[in-house]
């Protein structure tokens, strides 16, 4: 099975696709990576939706990513006596540490650090964004806010604090339970919810000790600030516009974006496009235009990868707003335009022999008539570095490690296959002639070129370029010394 598009599709799997015959049809529209959200869901149910996602790759022989989002530090209200609450503009509204139940003057906050981080005329936002408190008088044990804009308040729901950099851990108590139990089941990307700095992710990196890769999700102002430090501490990024279109006003996002996901490319780590998309599809089977609009836009830009989120945990249509994007994308790739910006945005001349390699590989590529780019690489960063190139020609990442296989899935134009070990580059090249045969990528009379980091095995080591003939019984004299 063999995609004819380079941007993947992620699928967040819930309530609506949680069968191996659900999972199985998403993966035949188009999903490359699936998300399990551990902000919902029993761990039952993660082992359950994880279990049947290894069972569908096996069957179609293709490497599969799998995704496992943490909560993060997520702030929420406590109870209230009736359920609800209607919050009028103008009146006060008390938040503070009490379990009592709350009522249409008070509401428990059960965050001691938050009061402690407030200060006078900070805004919390509740339930998305919809009802804005202003911070008068605050204490380490309360906040007294006038509403701004009101609304109905209930039970449980998500507070967000804009303006302040909360002292809140990277990852709670549930986190790091999620985070083991996740590691264990044996997951490639690991989403981390309100980044705020770099330490953040750090801090994930020590539990995780390399069973999983790391996503961080900018959702706060702060991370928009530090996106260079935490970018550089991370392995991907998302752009969650869900959270940020709440902390930040929501025009601001398509400009944040279309940096966010040029920096990543440039930085050769991929970036996801998330948060309602497709949103009107969760009960229609048809989208909006302007979602339409929005999915081939981030396509345009070089996103990495688009998101479904409720559209496919939830929603009504998930294979339809699958295939939908899969749609959306076979036409802006074959649209004229969508290569000029793409060439156009490549970053310029680079510093190192392995970013000479992968543009030479992408140069030779488009001159002589050469059908496919392979890359061999254990830890992925050479197929990495000639995905951030966004060549002409189809490239196959080629990798002995499994896990390796399926993290790359995330990447723009990786077509990744598991292969035997090699030790030395020559079989390698038959390796990749042998490859591209059997994939379809490429007939006997064609020519490839192979890229590696020679010795293998030493991550960050590309150096080796050939153009070889796509001839499996291919005799190459032995590689230098
Ligand atoms: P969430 O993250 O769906 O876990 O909230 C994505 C977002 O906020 O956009
Ligand atoms: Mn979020």
């Amino acid at each position: 099975m063999r995609r004819l598009r380079n941007v993947k599709i992620v699928a967040t799997l819930g309530p609506a696709s949680s069968s191996y015959s659900m999972i199985r049809a998403l993966y035949e529209a188009g999903a490359d990576v699936f998300r399990l959200n551990m902000s919902h869901g029993e761990h039952e149910d993660i082992q359950k939706r994880h279990i049947a996602i290894r069972e569908v790759e096996k069957d179609v022989g293709r490497p599969i990513g799998i995704l496992a989002d943490l909560q993060g530090p997520k702030l929420r209200v406590g109870t209230f006596a009736n359920g609800s609450e209607e919050l009028e503009e103008g009146q006060s509204f008390r938040l503070d540490l009490d379990e009592a139940p709350g009522d249409a003057m008070r509401a428990q906050l059960p965050h001691r650090e938050i009061f402690e981080a407030l200060e006078k005329g900070s805004s919390l936002l509740v339930n998305d964004g919809k009802i804005r408190l202003k911070v008068k008088e605050h204490g380490p044990d309360f906040a007294n806010c006038m509403v701004m804009v009101g609304g109905t308040i209930s039970d449980r729901k998500g507070v967000n604090v804009p303006d302040v950099v909360l002292p809140l851990a990277a990852l709670s108590e549930k986190d790091k339970r999620d985070l083991e139990f996740v590691c264990e089941l044996g997951v490639e990307w690991l989403g981390l919810s309100f980044v705020q700095r770099p330490e953040d992710v750090h801090e994930a990196r020590e539990l995780t000790k390399g069973r999983a890769a790391l996503m961080s999700k900018i959702e706060k102002p702060s991370a928009v600030r530090e996106f260079e430090s935490i970018l550089e501490a991370s392995d991907a990024i998302m752009v969650a516009r869900g959270d940020l279109g709440v902390e930040l006003p929501v025009q601001n996002l398509p400009p944040i974006q279309k940096r966010l996901v040029r920096k990543c490319r440039n930085a050769a780590k991929p970036v996801i496009v998330a948060t309602q998309m497709l949103e009107s599809m969760v009960e229609s089977p048809i989208p909006t235009r302007a979602e339409v609009s929005d999915v081939a836009a981030a396509i345009y830009e070089g996103a990495d990868a688009v998101m479904l989120s409720a559209e496919s945990a939830v929603g009504s249509y998930p294979v339809e707003a699958v295939s939908t994007m899969n749609n959306v994308a076979l036409e802006v790739e074959s649209d004229p335009t969508y290569r000029t910006v793409v060439d156009a945005t490549r970053g310029g001349p680079k510093q190192s022999v392995a970013d000479g390699i992968v543009s030479a590989a992408r140069e030779i590529a488009e001159t002589a008539n050469i059908k496919v780019i392979c890359c061999y690489s254990q830890s992925g960063t050479t197929a990495l570095l000639v995905a951030r190139e966004r060549p002409h020609v189809p490239i196959i990442a080629m990798t002995s490690q499994i896990g390796t296989a399926r993290r790359l899935c995330l990447s723009w134009g990786l077509h990744c296959v598991k292969t035997p070990e090699v030790d030395r580059f020559k079989s390698a090249v038959v390796n990749s002639a042998r490859t591209s045969i059997k994939e379809g990528f490429a007939e006997p009379q064609d020519q490839l070129v192979v890229t590696a980091g020679v010795p293998f095995g030493k991550p960050g080591t590309t150096n080796i370029l050939r153009v070889a003939p796509c001839d499996e019984n291919l005799i190459l004299p032995a590689d230098p010394e």
